[in-house]
């Protein structure tokens, strides 16, 4: 191994105030890093097998012929590889993650007590249903709580995430305009705020998608919605708390204008957690929401784990969700519903109205999340949840109030906020952005919160601090982003280059995104391939 091969030049990372380059480009405990490619050489190999005295390849013409070009490094050389790349990650276990519209809470660790525990990690979703009574039972009972929370009729559990969640709700209300005989209903409104998944699942469903503006206030135009209604829409979507941080006041009596005009109300809750045992969303004449189990209920998030976005219906939409259902009758056997006994359990459960859209996973979901979730639901308790979603908006309201005098908060006169704040990049001088201000807080010690994003706010920048924060940590965040946000005022030219003291520095992000190099140039495995 030759050092730095991975391109590191002392310039990309100079130290604080005169501090030399070192020899290895380390800085002390921040280890440089290459690609695995650049340390390990196909030539070398970190196991030691004897020849075994097997006759022949059972592979016959399917034996590769060419070298598979993995570098082969040893044990201890693989562990520290990937432990220090670890290290360069930020997490929630490191600080506060104040990313708006993502829910970057503490993920508890009696959560992954149970989820670790065997009866639950070590079944296998082909057993026999009577030897998983207690993992369906918490399937069945993670379902249970999350219509009761939410006041909906059923629940479809098996979506992956929210997005995925996106697509079940929108193939439920196809299915149930397919079966109403108006499957022409092709349009379906988005507010401008919306998150990108949203548009993007309509589409992918086979629909138009169209736009309603905003009012001055952060809220959806209900007159506009209103104004558009008619024998072509399929469906609103509505995220409730709306990704500007705002409670949609209107919602219902949006959806009983859309109820009266023949389409549905999708609402997305992945900011559910503003109202959780607060607010049942039922009640507001929502038909299918998803809910991010990753967000609301503390399960870990992106890196940290698989999401899990279960779909709550309304009594309209519920016949039509996917398969499979779990049903616990009243000897206490959990069922599992597939296609095989959907008939049978409709008639006698469900007034034989079951009539399912099909399948969107091959098993029944995320069972490490979901026994994440129902932990967390159950150590918190109704009374808990409830502290949890006044926590979370107290939070956010404190650190909008802190800095609406240093940066532009252009919903601020709207009245509190719920979960997350939003600030925009007026009033920055010339020259200076809403990614400065980012690239100034990763030199704090910070992940950046949500930019750019939602487009309504030009240059926006949505901190959300969720409930598991302390004052003491709220103070620090907000005194740093003070701090950004007044160089940025003043002007100071080294807030261009930030970051100063991150592995790397100020990357050339259009051109990544334009250009993204996702395969290692020199990687053995592409030469092996020509
Ligand atoms: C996170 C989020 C989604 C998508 O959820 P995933 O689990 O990431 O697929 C959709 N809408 C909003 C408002 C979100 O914040």
């Amino acid at each position: 191994m030759t050092i730095n091969q991975s391109g590191w030049r002392p310039e990309m990372t100079p130290g604080a105030g005169d501090a030399p380059a070192t020899f290895t480009g380390n800085r002390a405990l921040m280890l440089e890093e290459p690609t695995i490619f650049e340390i390990g050489s196909t030539d070398t190999t970190g196991v030691d097998f004897a020849d075994g005295d097997v006759a022949g390849s059972r592979l016959g013409d399917l034996t590769r012929k060419s070298a598979i070009g993995l570098p082969g490094l040893s044990e201890p050389e693989t562990v520290r590889h990937y432990t220090r790349l670890s290290r360069q990650n930020y997490a929630i276990d490191l600080g506060l993650f104040p990313l708006g519209s993502c829910t970057m809470k503490h993920n508890p660790r009696l959560n992954e007590r149970v989820a670790r525990m065997p009866g639950f990690a070590d079944v296998h979703p082909l057993q026999p249903v009577d030897t998983v009574q207690g993992a369906l039972g918490v399937i069945n009972e993670l379902a249970m709580w999350l219509i009761k929370l939410t006041g909906m009729h059923g629940v479809a559990m098996s979506p992956k995430a929210g997005a995925h969640g996106e697509l079940c709700g929108i193939l439920c209300i196809k299915a149930a305009l397919e079966a109403r005989g108006e499957g022409h209903r092709k349009v379906i409104l988005v507010p401008e705020s919306a998150h990108g998944t949203n548009p993007a699942t309509a589409a992918f469903a086979g629909f138009a998608v169209e736009d309603i503006p905003a009012t001055a206030e952060g809220r959806v135009d209900t007159a506009a919605l209103k104004a558009r209604l008619g024998p072509d829409v399929a469906a609103v979507m509505i995220t409730n708390p709306n990704t500007c941080g705002l409670f949609e006041r209107d919602l219902k009596e949006i959806s009983d204008a859309v109820h009266a005009a023949g389409g549905y109300v999708y609402c997305d809750g992945a900011n559910f957690n503003a109202i959780v045992g607060r607010v049942r969303p039922g009640d507001l004449g929502v038909d299918a929401m998803h809910i991010n189990l990753h967000k609301t209920f503390s399960t870990p998030h992106g890196g940290g784990g698989p999401g899990s976005g279960p779909v709550v219906l309304s009594e309209a939409l519920a016949p039509y969700g996917p398969l499979p259902y779990t049903a616990r009758t009243a000897d206490g056997y959990v069922h599992l519903i597939e296609e095989e006994r959907a008939e049978e359990f409709s008639n006698e459960h469900f007034g034989g109205k079951l009539d399912s859209f099909g399948r969107m996973v091959a098993f029944h979901g995320q069972m490490g999340m979901f026994t994440r979730a129902l932990t967390y639901i159950l150590s918190h308790g109704a009374d808990g949840l409830k502290q949890v979603a006044e926590d979370a908006v107290l939070n956010a309201n404190y650190v909008l109030r802190s800095l609406e005098n240093t940066l532009d908060a252009p919903f601020a006169g709207s009245g509190p906020c719920m979960h997350e704040a939003i600030f925009s990049d007026a009033g920055l001088p010339q020259g200076f952005s809403t990614l400065d201000i980012a690239k100034g807080l990763i030199d704090e010690g910070y992940h950046p919160m949500t930019v750019y994003f939602p487009l309504v706010v030009h240059g926006a920048m949505l901190v959300e601090p969720t409930e598991t924060e302390s004052k003491a940590a709220l103070d620090q965040f907000i005194g740093a982003l003070r701090s950004v946000a007044e160089r940025a005022k003043a002007g100071d030219p080294a807030l261009k280059s930030a970051p100063h003291y991150a592995p790397r520095r100020r990357l050339d992000e259009t051109l990544a995104a334009r250009k993204p190099v996702l395969v290692w140039k020199d990687a053995p495995v592409a030469e092996a391939a020509e």
